[in-house]
């Protein structure tokens, strides 16, 4: 296994280190990828070759039955939504992500992770 170590460093401060891992999305596997692991939190970044296969692939199967319907709820004067795990864990947002939210329309928000 060719574990090159990688220029920049996990979120957590840890180093990465280029490695394959086994990839699965919603119960389609993808196969062994390269993707960046980081040996201080273990945490996995999929390459960005791979992510578009996976988005590809997710959207030729029509998958995006990811799609959830969620209950708006309330915190103080700011209205919650939560997201699903799935699509949290899809779109790579944590505990404290930055996203931006967008209105597209009147009866769309868009929202752009952007950290
Ligand atoms: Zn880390």
């Amino acid at each position: 296994m060719n574990e090159e170590e990688v220029p920049y460093k996990c979120s957590c401060g840890g180093s990465l280190k280029k490695t394959k891992v086994e990839v699965e999305f919603f119960g389609i596997d993808f196969g062994l990828r390269d993707a960046e692991v980081c040996t201080a939190c273990g945490s996995e970044y999929i390459d960005q070759e791979t992510l578009k296969v996976i988005e590809k692939e997710i959207k030729e199967r029509k998958i995006f039955a990811l799609e959830k319907r969620v209950l708006v709820t309330k915190s103080g004067e700011s209205l919650m939504i939560r997201i699903p795990p799935e699509i949290a864990e899809f779109l790579n947002i944590h505990y404290k992500s930055l996203v931006q939210l967008f209105p597209v329309d009147k009866d769309r928000l868009e929202v752009k992770v952007v950290d």
